[in-house]
């Protein structure tokens, strides 16, 4: 089972994929975790992603398509991932699914969190308090905010055309939230 999770930054994606992989039995793949290690590793790709994610851009489609490869390829990862942050162009779709098709897989289900712009800003500038991480400042946020109406929203419409897209309305409580996903997958996890 392969699900993609979608939201503006600070939608609240990272935290409700969480509970989807404990309840679903899936494991999380965020791409955004991953380039942070990286980053704090202080690896060749981390250098290179450093200064294009403080900034709020996209790290290159082939820097992150091959490091997702690399991770589908694993046969030690479980067949059944959600991935949170990937695909983010039309680019790493086609990739994405190119690479399932090869394993005879596809997309089964795609979650997207619908917050309007003011809340998701307030949130990220608390967290920007609270956590300190470096791509939420005010120039930073708005960047992403950009690049993922410009590019990601294309995403989704691609997505649209095959799978259910479940659009999830991601202000409330955390539990409120999870409760409208779990309610949305239980049909696809039925047919697992
Ligand atoms: P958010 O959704 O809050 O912006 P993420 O943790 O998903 O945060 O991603 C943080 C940053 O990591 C992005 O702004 C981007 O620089 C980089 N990144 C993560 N995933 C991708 C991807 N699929 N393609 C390009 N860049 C990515």
């Amino acid at each position: 089972m392969i699900g993609l999770i979608f939201g503006p930054p600070g939608s609240g994606k990272g935290t409700q994929a969480a509970h989807v992989e404990r309840e679903f039995k899936l494991s999380h793949l965020s791409t955004g975790d991953i380039l942070r290690a990286e980053v704090a590793r202080g690896s060749d790709i981390g250098k290179e992603a450093e200064r294009i994610m403080r900034a709020g851009d996209l790290v290159p489609d082939d820097l992150i398509i091959r490091i997702v490869q690399s991770i589908l390829r694993d046969p030690n990862v479980s067949s059944d991932v959600l991935l949170d942050g990937f695909p983010r162009t039309l680019e790493q779709a086609k990739a994405l699914d190119e690479m399932l098709a090869q394993e005879g897989h596809k997309v089964d289900f795609v979650i997207a969190f619908k917050v309007p712009e003011d809340v998701l800003i307030e949130r990220l500038l608390h967290r920007a308090e609270v956590e300190g991480r470096p791509d939420d400042t005010r120039e930073a946020i708005r960047e992403r905010m950009h690049e993922y109406r410009n590019l990601t929203e294309m995403v989704l419409d691609h997505y649209r055309k095959g799978v259910k897209v479940h659009e999830i309305d991601g202000v409330g409580e955390i539990e409120e939230i999870f409760e409208r996903i779990r309610k949305a997958l239980l049909p696809a996890e039925r047919g697992r």
